[in-house]
């Protein structure tokens, strides 16, 4: 018991007074409106068109706060129409035009930080003490980093071109910073925007966008279309779009994914979470303790990538939940003002009945419920901070997304363990990892499946560092240079053309000329290492472009997918061997296929109907390709960024895990060299399809695998139908990744079947790639497609 008179006594007891920030610029600017607001558009704000608003609340007072727009197809229309009008100009400003604009607008921000800061509390809810400390600077630092992406574009981006007009939706949980994520890497390198706020909080991208054109910003080039998930979606099904960039729910994101499928347009998703919060026993408790409420408590928990799974090692269990107890009733909640609380409201009283269900789920299903003994304000969202201890793995507490200040906890015995169970969600997007044993902690962040991964801290973000996630936390980063190639397509895809369908050919009984002589045998398929007959042991035949019947390959069906998919799995130390030893192997094939380069040459030309010259021009381009890989294996590496904190963030390259490749008619060989060999390269594991015209270059291949050293699983193919493979492989949710050339209809299939499990796609959408372009195919533009990057927080000091 301390005593009443120590400096300890009085530091526990303590009362906070309020300490209210002032709020009369926010209202005087909603006042300037008289607390309506149209669209923004081309420079300026537009009444809209079927003049429908709709109310925004206060989530601390329930208050209305104004009347926002509520977007029509013809509000979109106008929007999407007034960024086309401003894009070229806009690219044909230059990097250098660009970045002064870019640094523009983050001093706006700067300058207007204060206004920025309590619009944003008093819009969301969210404690002033986080817009003011938080979401205003950081959301400047990306117009500052990103103004120097546009600086350096000519030089360092300069096989790239602007995507063109970006549909951008944001949610409602960081609506300015979102905002900023969004726009500073898509109008850095030359593309114009039409950005949909959430319809709890479209303030501040309405003050930005007003003062943005204060600032000079050129009209059309920022435009915002207020409205609800309706207006998003007429903004996804726009035809003017040519990238959509959506943060959100894994839901919508998936819907999202499903009605581009096929367009052409770009994506990219970033999506929920249940990020894994790992302490060790070795780990400063006390720190721990404190990073938990940055991880969950921060926000009020609505954070995609919140800390909400705590797994603690058992040894310190007790002890951790005692201080973390502890420390929760220390913590403040009440209005959003004031700057001395914790935690502010919740969004809206949806969420917040939300909450409340989970919660008691969680309860029903064996939790052990703790809530903070805090008061909160009478009126308004509040939920209390809340501890759900003793929670079972398979509760839906520890599977579903709750997006509030909600903590579920269980405990784990090894390392092992912890990864496990860190692993055990469909989603991944970040972890947390505390021990103060280094050699623990970096083992354990490579193996989580997790786009960002904190040692020893928890939520820390910076421009120059990618966020993004792995698997149904969905694809594409923001921030870091991988960040703003998401923005980018490259030049020398730009002039492909769509490709003309092959006439249907039937069996010719001519005389077959100087054609090679019938092949008698029928190659299997290549699964796990071995050549094994197809599943229905079906054949089809493979004709020369004469319709001479040349031979027969395996039809393979949906059970050779899955035994190839499996085989594929089981072939994981692939994904763990040295650099070194993949790129070894990559040479190994270019000089086994180079033994027997005359052989490859005779059959392409019998298949295609090359000239022998041409033929052989093909064999040694793909002799080449694979030493290519063999290069870039151990050389397309990851990087160390240096965000304004003591310490680093390492963007590590990883395999994105199994992926199906589908190969074109065109160059049979080399296409499926050029498609497989960067995948293999990064320690992918592949399920290929060849071409479906010329399928014996691949299955000729099988031998040159065999003798290569390739490991079991690492390459396996399979011959038939490919676009209907394509479909299984789509739809097959251990196959992380999909790499679909040669038809259109199979990359639209590709696109809109794999959104089960969110995969990565890669598609030509029917456009004839040359693959005797090395700088159309060979290279970055395909390796950046072969690796996921996992950013590593690793801060030091005290
Ligand atoms: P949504 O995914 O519904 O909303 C995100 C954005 O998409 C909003 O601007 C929304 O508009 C818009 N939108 C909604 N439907 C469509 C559609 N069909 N097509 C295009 N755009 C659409 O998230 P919610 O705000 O409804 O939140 C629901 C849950 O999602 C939360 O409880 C939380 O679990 C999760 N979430 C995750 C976030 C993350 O960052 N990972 C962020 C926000 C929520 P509008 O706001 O007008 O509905």
């Amino acid at each position: 018991m301390k005593s009443p008179m120590s400096v300890a006594h009085y530091y526990e007891t303590m009362e906070y007074g309020p300490a209210p920030e002032a709020d009369g610029e926010a209202r005087a600017w909603l006042k300037k409106h008289g607390a309506v607001f149209g669209h923004f558009v081309g420079g300026e704000f537009v009444a809209p068109h079927a003049g429908k608003h709709f109310p925004t609340f206060e989530p601390a007072t329930g208050k209305t706060l104004a009347r926002i727009a509520k977007g029509s197809a013809a509000d979109v229309d106008r929007a999407v129409s007034a960024a086309r009008m401003a894009q070229p100009l806009w690219e044909r400003l230059g990097g250098y035009g660009r970045a002064r604009h870019l640094y523009a607008l983050a001093r706006m921000l700067q300058r207007h930080a204060r206004l920025f800061a309590v619009l944003e509390a008093i819009d969301n809810g969210k404690p002033l003490r986080e817009t003011r400390d938080l979401d205003i600077p950081l959301a400047a630092r990306h117009f500052l980093h990103h103004a120097g992406w546009a600086q350096l574009q000519e030089r360092e981006l300069a096989d790239q071109l602007p995507i063109g007009v970006i549909g951008q939706i944001v949610p409602w949980n960081f609506p300015l910073l979102m905002l900023a994520w969004k726009i500073a890497p898509a109008l850095a390198v030359g593309n114009t925007v039409v950005l949909k706020p959430a319809e709890f909080t479209s303030l501040t991208a309405l003050l930005f966008a007003e003062l943005a054109a204060q600032a000079g910003l050129p009209s059309g080039v920022l435009n915002v279309v207020s409205g609800d998930g309706t207006t998003g979606a007429m903004l996804v099904g726009h035809p003017g779009i040519d990238k959509i960039a959506f943060t959100g729910s894994t839901e919508v994101g998936r819907l999202i994914r499903q009605v581009t499928a096929g367009s052409g347009m770009s994506l990219t998703l970033e999506l929920g979470g249940k990020s894994p919060f790992i302490v060790f026993e070795d780990a400063d408790i006390d720190g721990a303790v404190e990073g938990v409420v940055d991880a969950i408590w921060f926000n009020q928990g609505q954070v995609c990538c919140a800390g909400s799974r705590l797994l603690v090692q058992e040894s310190v269990a007790e002890t951790f939940r005692k201080r973390l107890i502890r420390r929760m009733d220390s913590l403040r909640v009440g209005p959003p003002l004031d700057k001395a609380i914790d935690i502010g409201a919740v969004i809206s009283p949806v969420q917040l009945e939300r909450i409340r269900s989970l919660v008691e789920t969680g309860v029903r299903e064996g939790a052990v419920k703790y809530q903070a003994a805090t008061e909160l304000p009478q009126e308004g969202c509040f939920y209390p901070p809340t501890l759900l201890w003793n929670v079972h793995p398979s509760s839906t507490v520890a599977i579903e997304e709750i997006f509030g200040p909600v903590l579920v906890a269980m405990t784990f015995r090894t390392p092992d363990e912890a990864v496990m169970l860190a692993n055990n969600t469909r989603y991944g997007l970040a972890a947390s990892v505390w021990s103060e044993t280094i050699g623990l902690a970096l083992d354990v962040a490579p193996k989580l499946m997790a786009g960002v991964v904190w040692i020893n801290a928890t939520n820390l973000f910076d421009a120059s560092v990618g966020f993004g996630g792995y698997r149904e936390s969905g694809f594409g980063r923001e921030g870091g240079r991988e960040g703003i190639y998401e923005y980018l397509k490259p030049k020398a895809w730009s002039m492909r053309k769509q490709r003309v369908k092959p006439s249907v050919m039937s069996v010719s009984h001519d005389d077959p000329g100087l054609e090679l002589p019938l092949i008698d045998r029928t190659p299997k398929l290549f699964i796990g290492g071995k050549q094994v007959r197809p599943d229905g042991n079906y054949a089809r035949a493979v004709l020369s472009p004469k319709g001479r019947h040349l031979g027969e390959v395996g039809e393979g069906n949906r059970k050779d997918i899955r035994n190839a998919v499996a085989a594929a799995r089981s072939a994981e130390a692939w994904s763990k061997a040295t650099a070194h030893n993949r790129a070894q192997i990559l040479y190994y094939l270019a000089e086994n296929l180079s033994a027997r380069s005359d052989e490859f040459a005779a059959r392409i030309a019998a298949l295609t109907g090359a000239t022998i010259v041409e033929a052989k021009v093909e064999v040694n381009a793909s002799i080449e390709r694979l030493f290519s890989y063999g290069a870039w294996a151990d050389k397309y590496e990851g990087a160390v960024h240096a965000p304004p904190l003591r310490g680093v963030a390492l963007a590590m390259h990883e395999p994105i895990g199994v992926v199906g490749v589908a190969c074109p008619d065109e160059a049979p060989l080399l296409a499926l060299v050029s498609l497989v060999a960067p995948l293999i390269a990064m320690g992918n594991r592949v399920v290929a399809v060849p071409s479906e015209r010329h399928p014996l270059a691949a299955t000729d291949f099988y031998q040159v695998i065999e003798t290569s050293d390739v490991p079991a699983g690492v390459i396996n193919i399979v011959t038939g139908p490919r676009d209907g493979l394509v479909k299984v492989l789509a739809e097959h949710d251990d196959v992380d990744a999909l790499w679909v050339f040669g038809s259109r209809e199979a990359s639209a299939a590709a696109e809109k079947l794999s959104s089960g499990n969110l995969k990565r796609t890669l598609v030509d959408h029917g456009f004839m790639m040359d693959w005797h372009d090395k700088l159309a195919s060979e290279g970055p533009i395909l390796l950046r497609h072969a690796v996921q990057v996992k950013n590593i927080w690793i801060p030091y000091g005290d």
